[in-house]
């Protein structure tokens, strides 16, 4: 018996995990904007704003969907904040130097949704 309820815990856990990256990738909507005319366009319909009028410390790690390919933490000292955008959005850039525009879900349980993303170079 209390070895079948280790199996079961194990067992969830690893489902859990499982299903979180499943859901991740298949409820990934994010753009991938390849010029700097696309990028131009998106930012005329979400004017950024200073990055400092949204704060996002405080809420512990928010893990986003980089456009990289990567997950990090949207507090994480390799991403910086370039601005951000009403009503909950904020444009990061990664170490890998991709951007990527975010917007903030939940109250208490902060959840990021990856909305578009590009190569930083781009807009070079
Ligand atoms: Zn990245």
């Amino acid at each position: 018996m209390g070895r079948f309820n280790y199996f079961a815990h194990t067992f969830s856990y690893f489902f859990y995990v499982d299903n979180e990256g499943g859901l991740n990738k298949i409820n990934s909507l994010m753009e991938i904007l390849t010029n700097k005319e696309e990028v131009r366009e998106k930012l005329k319909n979400n004017p950024l704003q200073a990055a400092h009028l949204l704060r996002l410390n405080g809420y512990g790690s928010i893990n986003y969907e980089c456009a990289c390919g990567e997950t990090h933490d949207a507090n994480g000292k390799d991403v910086s904040c370039k601005g951000s955008a009403k009503p909950f959005k904020a444009l990061l850039k990664c170490s890998n130097n991709f951007v990527t525009m975010i917007k903030i879900e939940g109250f208490f349980r902060k959840k990021a949704i990856s909305e578009y993303g590009f190569k930083a170079s781009i807009m070079d």
